[in-house]
Parts: structure tokens; C-alpha cells; sequence
């Protein structure tokens, strides 16, 4: 399982995906309704102008004059993240702009809430840390509200839970534990398959709609 760093304070760029919808809808309310267009404040914006949907971007940071052993781990390193960060554009409307850096003296890899992974050991060098590091980023095991939220041992968010529930029927439930939850929780390699990582990054989209 990987490390993480302490928690940092930082401004969250995503905006919830049912936000946007809502303010869409409510603008398209508004404009159906007769003689109440030309009233509509000037900074709600129409439907097909909102916002495009947040988005994941990352970039390694590349020693000037690499070694051979930086650039092998700067190609792993690439394909693990490239693999993660398409999967988590794909799958959600989660932001989060990501610094990466190779540094041999972590033992696995980790990810803090300001926006940094390191990636330590080749073995941990893959899509399955990749993601896991993505959500620490996120806010899993990082954020101020994290410990609230697992009160018991147990995701306490709504939105979270009935996700897991869909999944795994209706006695589902989220456990939590040293910043990180189960089932979903990509912890190791042998819990990596595309529906159970499609699933991991829908289940950390709910958290941070149940206020992550
Ligand atoms: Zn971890």
C-alpha cells in the first residue's frame, strides 16, 4: 500500500458535474419562460455557453541531463499517468492539475492535496498506483473533511455510498481507514481490473460531491 504526505491546504479547481446541470436547467427555465428572457441577469450564462467539464492535467518534472535509470522511470512513469489521467477524463468531470516526479528515495509512490506524485519504485510505476495517487491528490486520506467524513471506520457521504450500493448491492457500505477506503480503493495490484478502476474514480467523483 502506498504512503502519502501530510495533508496540505489548497483550493479545490473541480466543479461538480450537477452544479452545472442545475444551472443550465435553470437557465433554460428561465429563458422558456415568455418575457423573461430579455430580463435574465446578464451573468447567467445560456446552456450551451457553461463551462466545459473540469478536467486532469499532469506534468513531469525531467532531471535537465537525465541518466539512463530517469528515463527508463520517465517512460513508465508517462504510460502509468497517461493511462490514469485519459481513464479519469473519460469517467468524470474531476480537475486537478498534477506535478509528477521521479524520486528514488520514495519506497512506493505517493500524492498530496497540493497537486504532487512521486513515484519511487518501478514496480509501483503503473496505472493501478497511478489512479490510487490521482485520488490522494483528490483529497482521499488528504483533505481536512477526510476524518469527518470516515467517522467508524465508514464512508459517511450519501452520494458515495448508494454508488457502492449499485454496485454491490444494498448492504454495500464504503470502509475507511489510514487515508484510504475499500472496496474500489485500488490499494493493490490484484484489485486492478478497467470496471473495478472506472469504478474507483466514479466512487472519488461522489466523494467529493458528499463534500471531500
Ligand atoms: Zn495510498
Amino acid at each position: 500500500m502506498s504512503s502519502r504526505q501530510a495533508p496540505e491546504s489548497i483550493g479545490r479547481t473541480l466543479t461538480p458535474r450537477r452544479n452545472k446541470l442545475a444551472v443550465a436547467a435553470l437557465t433554460a427555465a428561465l429563458l422558456a419562460a415568455p418575457g423573461i428572457a430579455q430580463a435574465a441577469p446578464q451573468d447567467v450564462p445560456a446552456p450551451q455557453q457553461r463551462a466545459a467539464a473540469a478536467t486532469i492535467t499532469w506534468s513531469l518534472q525531467r532531471a535537465s541531463n537525465p541518466t539512463q535509470d530517469q528515463l527508463t522511470a520517465y517512460d513508465l512513469i508517462t504510460k502509468a499517468m497517461n493511462a490514469a489521467v485519459t481513464r479519469y477524463n473519460n469517467v468524470s468531470d474531476l480537475g486537478k492539475s498534477i506535478t509528477v516526479r521521479y524520486d528514488p528515495g520514495v519506497p512506493t509512490a505517493d500524492g498530496s492535496s497540493s497537486g504532487t506524485i512521486r513515484f519511487g519504485n518501478r514496480n509501483y510505476m503503473n496505472e493501478r498506483t497511478a489512479l490510487h495517487e490521482i485520488a490522494h491528490t483528490i483529497g482521499v486520506g488528504t483533505s481536512s473533511r477526510w476524518s469527518s467524513l470516515t467517522t467508524g471506520g465508514t464512508w459517511q457521504g450519501a452520494q458515495a455510498t448508494a454508488l457502492v450500493r449499485q454496485f454491490d448491492g444494498s448492504s454495500a457500505k464504503l470502509s475507511a481507514g489510514g487515508g484510504h477506503f475499500w472496496p474500489y480503493g485500488l490499494n493493490y495490484d490484484n484489485e486492478f481490473s478497467n470496471t473495478a478502476a472506472d469504478r474507483h474514480v466514479r466512487i472519488v467523483e461522489a466523494m467529493v460531491r458528499d463534500g471531500l
